[in-house]
């Protein structure tokens, strides 16, 4: 019999196999020659549309020994595919372990992922009690709920309490983080609720353990993953219940290779499964707010701290009065503040989002800037590494270059702007006697770092220098102050969630601090004391904030209110890029129901000598445009050396 069998690969559609008599059903992991080559794939539920080609049907090899893939998450996988406007069999690829099934596991690698030891006892607050108590109504079937708290409010104890219900029913739960390389604090607080360990999936992890998982899932041996995106992919055997935690993190959007946001993709797969999802945040995300608003997500609220600890306050530092010394970042007032914290053994954190040394390299004779030679985008002077470093492609140089109109040769070069270690210097010499820590992706992403942590955790390095890696999560006990010091600077930017991604990421850096109930301030150092930036990003109720900006977003017809796709074509080639570009553009302006924007030049115009122009699509919301916006390019050509990308929902606009 002629059955359909999805592959792992980058066409759209199954294809054709004979089942040899096997009795294949919708679901089974099949092996099946292709190529040259055998290859695990999926038993479909429909025909590929075009069979005039006239092909030999090669037998299917075998049927793996695994409980077949369930027809909710075929369902899902093709909605995904339609969704984000990708090939079908590029969405089973994400499914399946590196085009691989695990068939069997030995039963030892389970032992970890048992009861280990006793579990330790929360008692719940009232607050936490009665949310716990409405998320646990209706939760037989589909439902999103949304669990805000204010940062250190116990959100996390509140949604174990109902994972570990639906376990004890027999089914198994998801935990989605945004942050997965941060979860040895959050392991430990999960061992000793639940008394066993979880899966923790995320790119990192062995290929042993990723194997181990995604059998374990397929039998129900696993009862708990804790995953970073990737991991709403996996085989769940009985899939109970979602959580989407810091659902406003804007790293849940995953923008390379298959572009999609893991928070939209883990409620429609809810929703496929017909089980309960809760998203939890601080503050959530505007599109959620909307939601909240139109009733279409039920809400619930923690609103004091766990110990009934104080949130921190907030003082602004006056740059115009207190006046910065030349190249200095760090005012008087700021430094006296600062002292003060650290004579009464606070931990200080100076908070500047740029990483290395200097952001703007450039010559004092011929004035140009050190650019990247394969992007349009500065290069930045790593001190540390002693070298000139790309943070796009990762080209680096030494600072050392043929000058324009030196008649001596090289560049006399002035380093202009202030990165972390920048700032590390400045701390070294005003606050002498204090050890001190560069907190980015640079220094905290070793596997010594585990150590440094503890000694920030232990109050022995007195005084940070981060970027905003250090706003995600992190409990560190005396941190009672800090000093924001470019607000004016980082507030600027291409993007139409810039002032949302600004107010998570002041809320979550403010969340960390005073977190053991000492008081606790934030500093602002600002030229802009008119912007009433500051006093709404800082305000205790962020829904003030999010509904001001919901209605600049309805005023604009912008998303949540309009649908946009970005399509960014590139290619080496500037002419031709420039070409295809217009020639995309009028084929979709007659046929496509939306409006077209564009081509321009990508912000970033370079990257990895790639020239880019984007083109951004808006329609209603109503209007099933991937649909037709697939057609289309599937019928559009390509020249050879162009590469498109198709973005639904952007989120940034580079
Ligand atoms: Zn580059
Ligand atoms: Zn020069």
């Amino acid at each position: 019999m002629k059955i359909p069998v999805l592959l792992p690969n980058i066409f759209n559609h199954p294809f054709t196999y004979d089942d040899r008599g096997l009795n294949l059903k919708k679901g089974d992991y099949v092996e099946i020659p292709f190529g040259k080559k055998n290859k695990i794939g999926v038993v479909w539920d429909d025909f590929e549309k075009d069979t005039s080609k006239n092909f030999s049907i090669k037998p299917v090899t075998r049927k793996l020994k695994i409980p077949s893939l369930n027809r909710q998450t075929i369902d899902f996988l093709k909605w995904f595919s339609e969704y984000n406007i990708v090939p079908l069999g590029m969405s089973l690829k994400l499914h399946l372990l590196s085009n691989e099934a695990i068939e069997e596991i030995p039963d030892k690698e389970f032992e970890s992922y048992r009861l280990v030891k006793n579990k330790y006892d929360f008692t719940l607050s009232k607050e936490q009690e009665q949310s716990l108590d409405e998320l646990k109504i209706k939760n037989k079937e589909f439902r999103v709920h949304v669990l805000q708290g204010t940062t250190g409010s116990g959100k996390t104890i509140v949604y174990f309490n109902s994972i570990k219900d639906k376990i004890d029913k027999g089914y198994q739960g998801l935990i989605l983080l945004p942050e997965i390389g941060l979860t040895s604090e959050f392991e430990k607080k999960f061992i000793d609720f639940f008394g066993f360990i979880p899966a923790i999936w995320h790119s990192g992890i062995t290929k042993k353990k990723k194997k181990i998982i995604w059998n374990g899932l397929t039998n129900g041996k696993i009862k708990v993953v804790i995953g970073a995106r990737s991991a709403l992919f996996l085989p769940f055997n009985k899939l109970g219940i979602i959580i989407v935690d810091e659902e406003h993190d804007q790293s849940y959007k995953q923008d390379e290779g298959v572009i999609y946001n893991a928070r939209d993709m883990a409620i429609s797969r809810a929703s496929f499964e017909n089980i309960p999802i809760d998203l939890v945040s601080a503050v959530p995300s505007i599109e959620t707010y909307e939601n909240i608003k139109k009733r279409k997500y039920s809400y619930s609220r923690i609103f004091n701290r766990y110990k009934n600890a104080q949130l921190p306050k907030h003082q602004i530092i006056d740059l115009n009065k207190y006046k910065l010394n030349n190249q200095s970042w760090i005012s008087s007032k700021t430094i006296e503040k600062a002292k003060n914290h650290l004579e009464s053994g606070d931990q200080v954190l100076f908070f500047i989002n740029r990483r290395g040394f200097s952001p703007y390299v450039f010559c004092q004779n011929c004035l140009k800037v050190y650019s990247c030679p394969h992007c349009s985008i500065n290069l930045v002077y790593h001190k540390n590494k002693k070298k000139l470093l790309c943070h796009y492609c990762g080209f680096t140089t030494i600072l050392k270059r043929t000058c324009d109109r030196n008649i001596s040769g090289s560049c006399k070069f002035t380093l202009s702007g202030p990165g972390v270690e920048k700032i590390f210097e400045e701390v070294k010499k005003f606050f002498p006697g204090y050890k001190s820590l560069i907190f980015s992706s640079d220094t905290m992403n070793k596997k010594s770092s585990s150590n440094d942590l503890q000694k920030i955790i232990n109050n022995e390095v007195k005084i940070l220098i981060g970027t905003q890696l250090i706003s995600k999560g992190y409990h560190f006990p005396n941190l009672n102050c800090i000093v924001v010091l470019d607000i004016d600077l980082s507030s600027l930017g291409h993007d139409l969630r810039g002032a949302e991604k600004n107010l998570q990421l002041y809320h979550q850096l403010s969340g960390r601090a005073g977190r053991a109930g000492k008081p606790a301030t934030v500093y602002f150092q600002t030229y802009n004391l008119k912007s009433d930036t500051i006093s709404k990003l800082t305000n205790s109720d962020p829904f003030i904030f999010l509904e001001n900006e919901l209605q600049l977003r309805k005023k604009n017809n912008l998303p949540p209110f309009e649908r946009f796709i970005a399509l960014i074509l590139s290619s080496k080639n500037e002419k031709k890029l420039e070409n295809e570009s217009y020639r995309l553009k009028k084929l979709l302006e007659k046929n496509l129901n939306g409006k077209i924007l564009g081509p321009i030049n990508a912000p970033i115009y370079k990257i990895r000598k790639n020239f880019r122009n984007r083109l951004l699509i808006r329609s209603k919301k109503n209007h099933k445009i991937q649909e037709s916006l697939a057609i289309i390019l599937k019928k559009f050509e390509f020249s050879s050396g162009m590469k498109l990308t198709v973005d639904v929902d952007p989120i940034s606009f580079n």
